[in-house]
């Protein structure tokens, strides 16, 4: 038996034979070419356009996050800096393919240096090198093929192209080498409801040393075992078939929340970016939106969106939840999210820069077009909306947020907490402001010092870091002082054990992922509300994230006989 230790993409348990992905091709040993460099450039932009177009139609095939990685796949593949790079290299005598692979190295490493949603571009943009060096090369790309049997997938990474066409039923379970908890692998296996593990290292050694091996994985705690012993294949099992019962308990519901076993409200909210995750949110049984990113909107424009696309985006979104709560997210700019029509100067740091609420300093008219449009779609659609800006630091910020806000006459504003300064300043925040949102992907990434795609660093951004649950619980705790909401919107609301601790540290409401919403309401429905305080007293006194789990786990036993 060997064991290797990833991190939770999802959740339930596999067990099975798995195939191993191979490698597309290996970076070229020769570099210079006998062609004429104009035909060598005429190929590359061929097969530049090829792949464009293929990722294109791709995202015609999914929805949500994966569609919108697709099609900025599609652009980069023929993006001019990409291609310019390249081109340069062939007039010097390199052939096309080393000449593609030299220039997405150097325009991924800008890529990774940026961090945040950019860096994740950067694991994109070896994929479309991988697919025109194929085609440059002459080779098939290996797409994952049709199995007979369905087993687990093993690969050093998967990009959303590579996964369009994946079936549950097909692939029982997925381990990739790379990745971490917010990876295109973990989004793609949340979506489709595959157990998965990320990040897992030395998965690729151990599979390609143990071809004809059995391969066990458990989503909800990372572990994976080749050949694994009697015992633990029957726990594995058990896990599955806690996964089926799960799957015949309602959830409990009242008209203003999901409720815990004792009849606690528990409102559980929709994470979304697109209109057309609207549908899937109110499909998924979300008690209304509790994290509309708008950023998403505006990533990849030239110009800003005006007051009229947006009030019609907007109403568009708002409309199915009149009556309903909808927490509306300024925009989110800068760092890891750049837009071109906002003018950064170069920052050395930029994650530590010009970001979120702080944007407006170079332009404030941005903001104030933006709360122009959600009170005309506030009004017009009936909903609920709640606004709250990113990045907030001071309580000045949020001070000067929330009267801008209201000035707009929308009762309702808020701010995220995802800086640890906010926690600090938890009293004085909640103070000022009508509502809090706790975004744990920033906030763990800043209370670690930890980029959060970064798959070496994945373990400080493990959400049940216990330094990160503490800040909950301070926030928490002032929100009640306050009699202020405090809701959580990044993923660690996502995890059903994580979100009964969190419940129990005080949170007053989640915001999940579509596809965690029945997972977190089942998990709602199975325990109590001293349980789950129980479980979150256990997870603060623990002094790592793996014990902080284990010991929050003990109170909740009727939740881990679901197989969470
Ligand atoms: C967060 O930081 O937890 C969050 C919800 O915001 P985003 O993931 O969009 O940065
Ligand atoms: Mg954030």
């Amino acid at each position: 038996m060997i064991e290797l230790q990833g991190i939770s993409a999802s959740t339930g348990a596999a067990l099975g034979s798995f195939y191993l992905m191979p490698l597309p091709i290996s970076k070229p040993t020769e570099s210079l070419s006998s062609d004429e460099p104009d035909t060598e450039i005429e190929k590359l932009n061929a097969a530049a356009n090829q792949i464009s177009d293929l990722l294109a139609e791709r995202a015609e095939r999914v929805t949500g996050e994966a569609q919108a990685i697709l099609y900025a796949s599609s652009e980069i593949a023929v993006d001019t800096a990409l291609l310019s790079t390249a081109e340069s290299l062939i007039r010097k005598g390199n052939s096309a393919v080393s000449a593609i692979w030299e220039a997405s190295e150097v325009f991924s490493q800008l890529l990774t240096e940026a961090g945040g949603y950019l860096a994740e571009r950067a694991s994109d943009v070896g994929n479309i090198r991988d697919r025109i060096a194929c085609i440059l090369s002459g080779v098939n790309y290996p797409e994952i093929p049709q199995l007979d049997t369905p087993v687990i997938l093993i690969a050093h990474d998967l990009s959303p192209a590579d996964t369009t066409d994946l079936q549950p039923g097909q692939v029982l379970g997925i381990i990739t080498e790379q990745g971490g908890p917010t990876s295109h692998t973990a989004i793609i296996a949340r979506t489709l409801g595959i157990p998965a593990v990320v990040a897992c290292k030395g998965v690729v050694t151990a599979a390609t040393s143990l071809m004809s091996a059995r391969v066990g994985l458990d989503a909800r705690t990372g572990a994976v075992t080749f050949n694994p012993t009697v015992e633990v294949e029957d726990a594995l099992r058990d896990v599955s078939a806690a996964l089926a019962l799960r799957r015949s308990v309602e959830p409990n519901r009242s008209p203003e929340g999901y409720l815990t076993r004792d009849g606690f409200k528990v409102p559980i909210y929709a994470n979304v970016g697109r209109v057309e995750d609207v549908a899937v949110a109110i499909e998924s049984g979300a008690d209304g939106i509790g994290l509309l990113r708008t950023e998403l909107l505006y990533l990849g424009r030239q110009s800003a969106p005006s007051l009229a696309d947006q009030r019609e985006t907007y109403t568009k979104m708002l409309s199915p939840f009149r009556g309903k709560r909808v927490v509306i997210r300024t925009l989110d700019a800068g760092a890891d999210k750049p837009m071109a029509f906002i003018n950064f100067s170069h920052e050395p740091n930029p994650a530590l820069g010009i970001r979120g609420y702080r944007t407006i300093a170079i332009n404030k008219d941005l903001l104030l077009t933006q709360l122009e449009a959600i009170r005309d779609a506030s009004l017009a659609s009936g909903a609920d909306v709640w606004v709250m800006a990113p990045m907030i630091s001071l309580p000045s910020e949020a001070e000067e947020f929330a009267s801008l806000v209201h000035s707009y006459g929308l009762k309702s504003a808020g701010v995220m907490v995802e800086v640890p300064s906010a926690v600090f300043f938890a009293q004085e925040i909640t103070q000022v402001s009508d509502f809090v949102s706790i975004g744990t992907n920033d906030l763990g990434q800043y209370l670690h010092a930890a980029d959060r795609e970064s798959a070496q660093l994945a373990a400080f951004n493990d959400p049940w870091q216990p330094a990160l649950l503490r800040a909950v619980r301070q926030v928490a705790a002032a929100g009640i002082a306050q009699e202020c909401p405090v809701g959580v919107c990044g993923e660690a609301a996502s995890d059903p054990a994580l979100a009964a601790v969190l419940i129990g540290l005080g949170v007053t409401s989640l915001s999940c992922n579509v596809s965690a919403i029945q997972d977190v309401a089942l998990a709602m429905t199975s325990i109590t509300h001293l349980e789950m305080q129980s479980a979150a007293k256990a997870a603060l006194a623990a002094p790592s994230a793996r014990a902080a789990r284990t010991s929050a786990r003990a109170h909740l036993s009727a939740l881990i006989k679901l197989g969470f």
